[in-house]
């Protein structure tokens, strides 16, 4: 039998891909949560009917929400992630040799067992020595910790449901106050494309709130338009001011020095929303 995923991106557009089979169907106390097996992008984690990651193309998302603002830093030690319960940027953050401490708070944990059943390859650094992880809701974790974290990073499903404050000026100011003095904060900022109006309002509220602020694109197959946005706030670094010389070594395939400031290289199009 021919069986189709259609997610629609937007109201007028769908993306669509052929099913081998469905791995895990679950109604959570926050969404819906299914793993499918796709036959172009492997297995797919779906949270209402939305594509969260995919085995062929995670690499470009997870790699891209953490190596650009933990190189950016010149000394990470302890990271926050909030969201990612697929385990792909706790994976990634754990590659960076300064990190002594991960505190992983993801508000469903129904999405941790799933992506440790069906997604190992993504889920592998979960259960890492550094790693903790915590079943409560992002903000009220920034809420109760005050100059805690050197990098706070906001791996979130879109600005919907339990996700929504997430992208909130309020949250914002709430994660300045539980960055340390040379804290930096990085969120998935939706698309440029179907989101501007979105990104304009983020890059604002982050630009009054941090001294600096950036924004960095990558390209994501599975997300609505591909080209992917990444909104970044720092207190005292630039990323762009990084010396390459510096930057690690690391087991990546989307990023290197040269897509570290590449990815700041904006098209008109998106250098008009952030004025
Ligand atoms: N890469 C993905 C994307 O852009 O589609 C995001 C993936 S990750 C699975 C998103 C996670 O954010 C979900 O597991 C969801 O449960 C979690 N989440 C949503 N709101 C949250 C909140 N307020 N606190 C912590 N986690 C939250």
């Amino acid at each position: 039998m021919d069986l189709w995923f259609e997610e629609y991106q937007t109201k007028d557009m769908v993306i669509a891909c052929r099913v081998r089979r469905t791995l895990h169907e679950e109604k959570t106390p926050f969404q819906n949560l299914a793993v499918i097996d796709t036959v172009e992008f492997g297995r797919m984690l779906v949270l209402d009917n939305v594509i969260q990651t995919t085995i062929r193309d995670e690499f470009v998302y997870h790699e891209m929400i953490t190596h650009v603002a933990l190189n950016t830093h010149q000394k990470p030690v302890n990271v926050l992630v909030i969201g990612g319960g697929d385990g792909g940027t706790v994976r990634e953050v754990v590659k960076h040799q300064s990190i002594e401490k991960v505190v992983h708070c993801e508000i469903d944990g129904s999405v941790i067992e799933a992506a440790k059943k069906y997604l190992p390859e993504i889920s592998c650094a979960l259960e890492h020595p550094k790693v903790e992880i915590i079943v409560d809701d992002g903000i009220k974790h920034v809420r109760s910790h005050k100059s805690h974290y050197d990098l706070i990073i906001v791996d979130s499903t879109d600005p919907v449901g339990p996700a929504e404050g997430l992208f909130s000026a309020a949250f914002y100011q709430d994660i300045h106050a539980c960055l340390t003095d040379d804290g930096i904060f990085v969120a998935q900022t939706e698309s440029p494309f179907f989101n501007g109006e979105l990104i304009k309002r983020i890059h604002q509220d982050v630009a009054g709130i941090f001294p600096l602020a950036r924004l960095f694109l990558a390209n994501v197959p599975t997300y609505p338009g591909g080209l992917w946005s990444f909104t970044m706030g720092s207190k005292k670094y630039d990323p762009l001011e990084v010396d390459r010389a510096n930057i690690a070594k690391l087991d990546t395939r989307y990023y290197s020095p040269d897509i570290h400031f590449s990815s700041f290289v904006l098209p008109p199009f998106v250098q008009e929303l952030l004025k």
